[in-house]
């Protein structure tokens, strides 16, 4: 339980109580803060959700015949080098033959009860696996009419060929990660080549809101406003959606320890400057702020509790599964069968989540006011990366919390107080 002291513009003060256990925010007398402002209402359908699996290193899950999201990983080969990739600590990866293709598609039937909802597509760079990639998405649109296609790339090897193509597919989302100004950090920067640019104009222009920029932030480029307009600029439209996972990940080397807030007061910094940034009423309504808000607001709404919350990245859940061609089952789309492998879809019953600590067994999460919005981080980090990640998960969740409730209240995040603020000994946060 965590109380929020509230700062009005007339410079009074409130307090509101989060209770994290049961997603409830309300006043000090226990009454439910309103909802409808943002076209929301409260349905208590929280009761009725499942519990998540809380699978630890020595208790791991089984998987799902079910499968309700396929992520595919094609391989892991990329040809951008970006310093904070979660998939860098997974390479080399694990490369196979196009006429795997042929064989993953022959053998759904034999562990596969149905088409799933979603099926994504993964590299590294999916697009260098063309060869791979083309006849396996023709291969499942055919099996599954009705299945929901999504597709993440860097972007860069699009062309008007591939455009069409990926059209052509309906039913399709694109997401082209792109860190905006903050791009060249990554490498070359595929709106900067003609052709490429046109490609990517043409696929926003006709996918419409199925097609959005992904960005990563870094310390040197967090501007939600700088990062819009990047892609209005470029793309001659301000009909565009980026989401962003905030800084989310360390980097995988010290050499891009530049990129992450290094103590507090950057960290207070950034949050201020990005609540700011977040109340702009057009970097509020776009996917940017829209989407983590809505999920925040959903389990608010549906009080959600504890019990019922799994990993953000949903990787935990039993029916999202991650696999390559050749049948191996990953952790998850970033890792590699080499390190990551936790079974296969030809000996389905013995998979295992393993290489995984859910947040409900770390301390730090059951005691989080971000935990809402962050979901616990990545399930596999540990040691180093782990503290890096849960603090910059911390510091961007809190941003998202103290937005929705400035557009509940009209009132900005001061401070928050409780008995352990994920850390022993923190009873007290200032925004
Ligand atoms: S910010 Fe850190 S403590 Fe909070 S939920 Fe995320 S990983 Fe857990
Ligand atoms: S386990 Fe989840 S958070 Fe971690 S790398 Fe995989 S998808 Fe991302």
């Amino acid at each position: 339980m965590f109380t929020l002291i509230m700062r009005r513009p007339d410079g009074s003060t409130f307090r509101l109580v989060l209770d994290i256990r049961t997603s409830r925010l309300t006043d000090e007398a226990g009454r439910l803060i309103d909802i409808s402002p943002l076209g929301v209402v409260y349905d208590n359908e929280g009761e009725t959700l499942r519990d998540a699996p809380g699978t630890t290193r020595e208790r791991a899950e089984p998987k799902s015949r079910s499968v309700k999201v396929l992520r595919i990983q094609l391989g892991l080969a990329c040809n951008f080098s970006c310093a904070y990739c979660v998939q860098d600590r997974a390479r080399p990866a694990h490369d196979e033959k196009p006429s795997d293709v042929a064989a993953f598609i022959a053998g759904l039937d034999a562990w596969i009860s149905g088409a799933p909802a979603v099926v994504e597509l993964w590299g590294g760079e999916p697009l260098l696996y063309w060869h791979k990639l083309k006849p396996l998405v023709e291969g499942l649109r055919h099996r599954w009419p009705e299945v929901k296609l999504r597709l993440t790339t860097n972007g860069s090897l699009l062309d008007m060929d591939k455009v069409d193509w990926l059209v052509s597919l309906g039913d399709v989302s694109v997401t082209v990660s792109h860190d905006g100004p903050g791009q060249h950090l990554r490498g070359k920067d595929p709106l900067d080549t003609l052709e490429t640019l046109e490609a990517i104009r043409s696929l926003f222009a006709r996918l419409g809101t199925f097609a959005k920029f992904h960005a990563v932030m870094s310390l040197p480029h967090h501007s939600p406003i700088a990062l819009l307009h990047y892609f209005f600029d470029r793309l001659g439209t301000t009909d565009i959606q980026v989401s962003s996972s905030g800084l989310k990940y360390p980097p995988t080397k010290d050499s891009g320890l530049h990129l992450v807030p290094g103590n507090p007061d950057e960290y207070t910094a950034m949050r201020h400057d990005l609540a700011r940034e977040f109340r702009t009423p057009y970097v509020f309504a776009n996917a940017i702020v829209a989407a983590p808000l809505r999920h925040l607001l959903y389990q608010f709404a549906k009080s959600v509790p504890a019990r019922a919350r799994g990993q953000g990245c949903n990787m935990d859940n039993p029916e999202h599964l991650a696999v390559t061609l050749s049948g191996d089952v990953i952790v998850c789309h970033n890792t590699s069968p080499a390190t990551h492998k936790i079974g296969s879809v030809h000996d389905f019953d013995a998979i295992r989540l393993g290489h995984s600590t859910s947040w409900h067994h770390r301390p730090e999460c059951s005691s989080c006011p971000a935990l809402l919005s962050c979901g616990g981080a990545c399930m596999m980090m540990e040691g180093r990366e782990r503290v890096l990640s849960c603090d910059n998960n911390f510091s961007h969740g809190l941003v998202y919390l103290a937005t929705l409730l400035y557009a509940l209240t009209g009132a900005k995040l001061l401070r928050i107080e409780g008995q352990r603020i994920r850390h022993l000994g923190i009873t007290s946060f200032d925004f």
